[in-house]
């Protein structure tokens, strides 16, 4: 099911509401106020709590539902401190490592009314091991799949991640499929904006046998956690208290495990004891890193945090401003890379997640460039521009089929992204294309003006980047960041050499855009000796002419160096064939 069919399907579920039982889209989980027990040894997790439900649907409701992942189970429903009926259904869907989530369904003791809120008090408890069906059933190789789901409770190894790889507290999304293209990141990206506003509390405590162990979580801490003996004999346990309000698109994340706190000026890396040496290469990187981040977003207002993923296969993670990785400095480049994008988090607050994550994404490609020049920057972006041609081309084709309505359209915008490939990527792209159209000195000051109470209207930053440049960007604004109007498409469609006196050449060459996104782009005149660029504003669905003077013959014309985004690279040069007569 490709990303408009899940859309279509979800119109369908809320429409029906009135005759299904069950409205997977009806609520929003407003409040969770939670304890979590985690007992590595065992790899148990114990959860009890409160969850506020708002109904967000046009109608009463009398069902909800919550899901927990597929290894744990539902112990406990109760509402007002009476218990609810409540049954229980294994539910398929890639929205948990296993593959699979255990959802409750109760019948609440009367129907919510729309806008109505309902607080139901549960606990749920099982375990939470290392499992990476959801990937190896579609063929991915378990090693690599592990690599990717590594989220486990266990002695010697605790960390785990919410929405998108642990449902470890409840939610409820409709069933969506890592085999349907880019179904289950919309139905993540959904209920993230969904959560956007909501709040979710919770005491994390653990239990071990002989040392007290530290929590890490990327929210907001709100006690000093205490270890303190059980029972003769029972070990020791304590608790530490965070908080996510609002959750924004943060993907709640805890570790627990025997840390230590390295900590520098800017930097604090939660390490374990052996591994000292390698969590202060990371602070070193992000001390060096810090006046080149400082050139472009000012002073760091936050610390950055790294928390060590004891698991040397982990895949990094990134969210709320932490970074989860396992220790590794041999290779300098990407940690240069990682810490550049924490120390940008740490710089740069906004709740827009284009400005957010895209000025971090895009403070990496310029840190590439610092490293090995231009070139290996527009490498390093292209590498990452598969995923958003894909997506770009269901928006495309969801339009063509006649899908996708105006509003639909304005979904991925990146003023309204919910998808990370357009909030990572696309916005990475941006602002790029924004550095090359003003220059590095227009793009810093706009960036360090920028400050986030003051931003309440989507055309802030763009007020903000004309005031330093001087330039009216309303046409780069609304095809690039208020609308989603896909990649441009260029091609060479001609390019006319013509010999002046003094022994050089103009090549005129005309460009095509056949996207329906306006671009200012780098067109290249190439000789053998040489090449001479020059930058062009070529308008959707049309054309666009440039003049570039050269002094040897041009052999070929070359539209876009790799610096602007589009469908289809591979039509962007037109090889010139001299002039059968030459003066
Ligand atoms: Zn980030």
């Amino acid at each position: 099911m490709n990303r408009f069919l899940l859309l279509a399907f979800f119109v369908l579920v809320s429409t029906s509401a009135c005759f299904a039982a069950l409205d997977r889209g009806a609520f929003t989980f407003i409040n969770y106020d939670l304890e979590l027990r985690v007992d590595p040894s065992g790899q148990a997790l114990a959860a009890r709590g409160k969850i506020i439900l708002r109904n967000d649907s046009g109608e009463p409701q009398k069902i909800a539902a919550m899901q927990i992942s597929s290894t744990l189970s539902w112990r406990l429903m109760q509402v007002a401190g009476k218990p609810v009926q409540f049954e229980t259904q294994p539910y398929t869907t890639d929205i948990d490592h296993t593959g699979s989530v255990a959802e409750a369904i109760i019948t609440l003791p009367a129907a919510v009314p729309p806008q109505g809120t309902v607080e139901i008090e549960m606990g749920y408890s099982g375990t939470i091991s290392a499992d990476a069906t959801r990937l190896t059933r579609i063929g991915t190789p378990a090693t690599v799949a592990l690599g990717s789901d590594w989220d486990q409770i266990s002695a010697s190894f605790t960390a785990v991640r919410g929405i998108g790889f642990v449902a470890w507290y409840p939610v409820e999304i409709e069933a969506a499929s890592l085999s349907s293209g880019n179904a289950l990141f919309q139905a993540l990206g959904d209920w993230k904006a969904r959560e956007a506003q909501s709040s979710l509390k919770v005491n994390f405590c653990w239990i071990n046998d002989e040392s007290p162990l530290t929590v890490v979580a990327n929210g907001q801490l709100l006690g000093i956690g205490r270890a303190s003996p059980r029972e003769e004999g029972q070990g020791i346990t304590g608790c530490t208290p965070y908080h996510f309000a609002p959750l924004g698109l943060t993907v709640p994340t805890f570790a627990i495990g025997n840390f230590v706190a390295l900590q520098q000026p800017l930097t604090t890396v939660y390490h374990i004891p052996e591994h000292e040496a390698v969590a202060g290469d990371y602070a070193t990187a992000a001390q060096k890193l810090a006046p080149f981040v400082e050139q472009w977003l000012g002073q760091p207002h936050d610390r950055v945090r790294v928390v060590e993923l004891n698991s040397a296969q982990a895949a990094p993670f990134e969210s709320g401003g932490v970074f989860f990785t396992p220790l590794n400095s041999e290779d300098p480049k990407p940690l240069q890379l990682q810490m550049v994008h924490q120390l940008a988090h740490a710089s740069l607050a906004s709740d827009r997640p284009w400005i957010y994550e895209g000025v971090a994404h895009f403070l990496q490609a310029v840190e590439r460039e610092q490293q090995d020049g231009r070139q290996a920057a527009l490498d390093y972006m292209s590498g990452q521009l598969p995923p958003l041609v894909e997506a770009e081309r269901a928006v495309d084709e969801a339009a063509a089929k006649g899908q996708s309505s105006p509003a639909e359209a304005e979904r991925q915008s990146l003023i309204n992204a919910t998808d990370d490939v357009f909030y990572h990527t696309k916005a990475m792209y941006a602002w790029w294309m924004l550095r090359d159209m003003l220059g590095d000195q227009a793009l810093r000051r706009a960036l360090q003006s920028y400050r986030t109470e003051q931003d309440k209207e989507p055309s802030y930053m763009q007020r903000l980047v004309q005031a330093q440049s001087k330039q009216n960007l309303e046409w780069f604004f609304d095809d690039w960041v208020y609308r989603d109007r896909g990649l441009p498409d260029f091609q060479v469609e001609s390019a006319y050499p013509r010999k002046l006196l003094a022994g050089e050449y103009v090549l005129t060459v005309t460009v095509k855009n056949t996207g329906d996104a306006r671009a200012e782009v780098p067109v290249t005149a190439k000789a053998a000796q040489g090449e001479m660029s020059h930058r062009l504003l070529v308008p959707a669905k049309g054309t666009a002419v440039v003049r570039i003077r050269i002094p040897a013959a041009p052999t070929e014309a070359v539209v876009n160096d790799g610096s602007v985004p589009e469908s289809d690279a591979n039509n962007n040069s037109l090889k010139i064939t001299p002039p059968p007569h030459s003066p």
